[in-house]
């Protein structure tokens, strides 16, 4: 491999000083080796990874959508929408307008339990299936069939209205499609509609369009996102130069179910956490509901998803608070979510690597340069109290190397050597480790003033034994032994 020749000329300056640095060649879109897995297929973690457990097998059409089957149904609440203080755990299903329209039984099964209340889920039916799933029905005006009457028996009997009531298997056997109820507006409801949720013995709540979904419900428009962040995760982590969130909110609204799409540009250095804000639309429907995935992609590959499709009822649904971005939700209104798993989040909904989520936004290698000083010039500077700009900055005043390795060539940032030869002979002599800062604080300590971007390089400090050179000098500059830096002065 032939080394280019750098070439440095003392034409107009009599006496130049060298000075051998090492070279950080910034790349800040690059980041660290935390991607997730992408070895083989890309496939969804089970949900007894996710979970513990089996994750239940429906088969597509096992269950009959439990409001007006067979007609355009709408939804005013989508599993996993993040409400006040949980996961939404079902699916909220429009009743037009009004109570009392059947509710079907979505598979065989049997009433297995009964619930009168005012509060919370209101009048609630559940029906376990073969399958060992229970459906549930929520916010109820009344209860149909022969259930109903041993209800109010039950009531008479211990004389009070609310009641919650388990039956054994074979008590009340219901039939796919057999009116079971009539909907309502009862319990913590903020208008008639049918909360409808699959759960598993556990009480672990599972998207029901999950297993090939239902024609009643279409969605065939994309999310809106209202809001993308970049927030620092680490005390040198700097965004746009500083320790603190920066929150892009789209200049254009797109159109109904086109992409949103950010031209921004956010600079970024050291780890950092994206966050999101938005929500998804079905079709013919106005309601704002959740967004059951979010994957992220760094240069194309998988880097972090999650998928809210099973949520264990109710103490995954209290991670929550950990999923946002508590504080900001709060202090700022806006409600977004953390595209990475912060500490002390154990909800199983994720699929990362092992950086689960963070960024890192590093530089990318390490090469050599010398930073000449026209010494002449500086002092005659210096004499009349000018800037010392001319000093340094003139052509050829950096020539760098022609090789940068990359920084995953090298075991130890902080023990890295480097040495200049004059004839042949070593003149400087240096190691990453004697650095008064390390490479992250002095890319976080510029980024606050410049803003750093793909390509550019940032000259670190130099070691002793800076010395003048002269016509004829070659200079010879190496990393960890090898030559990549070769700079002829005439
Ligand atoms: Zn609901």
């Amino acid at each position: 491999m032939g080394l280019k020749t750098g070439l440095i000329t003392t034409k107009h300056l009599n006496r130049l000083l060298g000075a051998l640095v090492l070279l950080l060649a910034l790349q800040p879109a690059r980041v660290g080796g935390q991607e997730a897995d992408s070895s083989g297929e890309r496939k969804q973690k089970s949900l007894s990874e996710m979970l513990g457990g089996g994750r239940p097998v429906v088969p597509a059409g096992y269950f009959l959508f439990p409001i007006a089957p067979g007609k355009p149904g709408f939804l005013s609440g989508s599993m996993g929408e993040l409400r006040p203080h949980h996961f939404h755990g079902g699916l909220d299903i429009k009743t037009g307008g009004g109570v009392n329209q059947p509710v079907y039984a979505a598979a065989d099964g049997y009433l297995s339990r009964l619930k009168q209340s005012s509060f919370g889920y209101g009048n609630t039916l559940y029906i376990t299936h073969a399958n060992g799933l229970t459906t549930v029905y929520a916010h109820l005006n009344e209860f149909r069939g022969p259930v109903a009457e041993e209800l109010l028996r039950q009531q008479y009997e211990k004389q009070t209205y609310e009641l919650e009531l388990n039956f054994d298997k074979d008590k009340f056997p219901v039939k796919r499609g057999e009116v079971v109820a009539l909907s309502g507006n009862t319990g913590g409801s903020a208008g008639p509609h049918l909360h409808w949720e699959v759960r598993d013995a556990q009480d672990r709540q599972y998207n029901p369009l999950q297993w090939g979904g239902f024609a009643e419900v279409q969605d065939h428009v994309a999310p809106i996102l209202q809001a993308l962040a970049v927030e620092p995760l680490a005390i040198e982590s700097r965004v746009e130069r500083v320790f603190a969130k920066a929150v892009l909110v789209p200049k254009v609204q797109p159109a109904p179910g086109a992409a949103t799409v950010w031209a921004d540009t956010i600079s970024a250095f050291g780890p950092v956490g994206l966050l999101v804000q938005g929500f998804d639309r079905f079709d013919n429907a106005w309601n704002k509901n959740g967004i059951q995935r979010v994957t992220v992609r760094v240069n194309g590959q998988p880097f972090y998803e999650h998928t809210i499709d099973a949520v264990p009822f109710p103490a995954g649904s209290r991670q929550i608070s950990n999923f946002l971005d508590y504080h900001y939700q709060h202090t700022q209104g806006r409600q977004l979510q953390k595209l990475w798993v912060d500490e002390g989040n154990d909800l199983n909904i994720y699929n990362t690597g092992p950086g689960k989520g963070r960024l890192n936004v590093e530089f990318d290698a390490i090469g050599l340069g010398i930073d000449f000083t026209a010494r002449d010039v500086q002092s005659e500077l210096k004499k009349k109290g000018l800037p010392w700009e001319l000093a340094k900055a003139f052509d050829g005043s950096a020539p760098i190397s022609t090789t940068f390795r990359p920084v995953a060539d090298f075991a130890d940032l902080a023990n890295i050597n480097f040495h200049l030869e004059v004839n042949g002979e070593v003149k400087q002599r240096g190691n990453s480790g004697l650095m008064l800062h390390p490479f992250a604080k002095i890319i976080s300590f510029v980024s606050q003033y410049i803003t750093l971007k793909m390509g550019d390089l940032i000259f670190t400090g130099t070691p002793s034994g800076v010395g003048p050179v002269k016509a004829g000098d070659q200079l010879h500059g190496f990393l960890e032994g090898e030559k990549i830096l070769d700079v002829a002065v005439r």
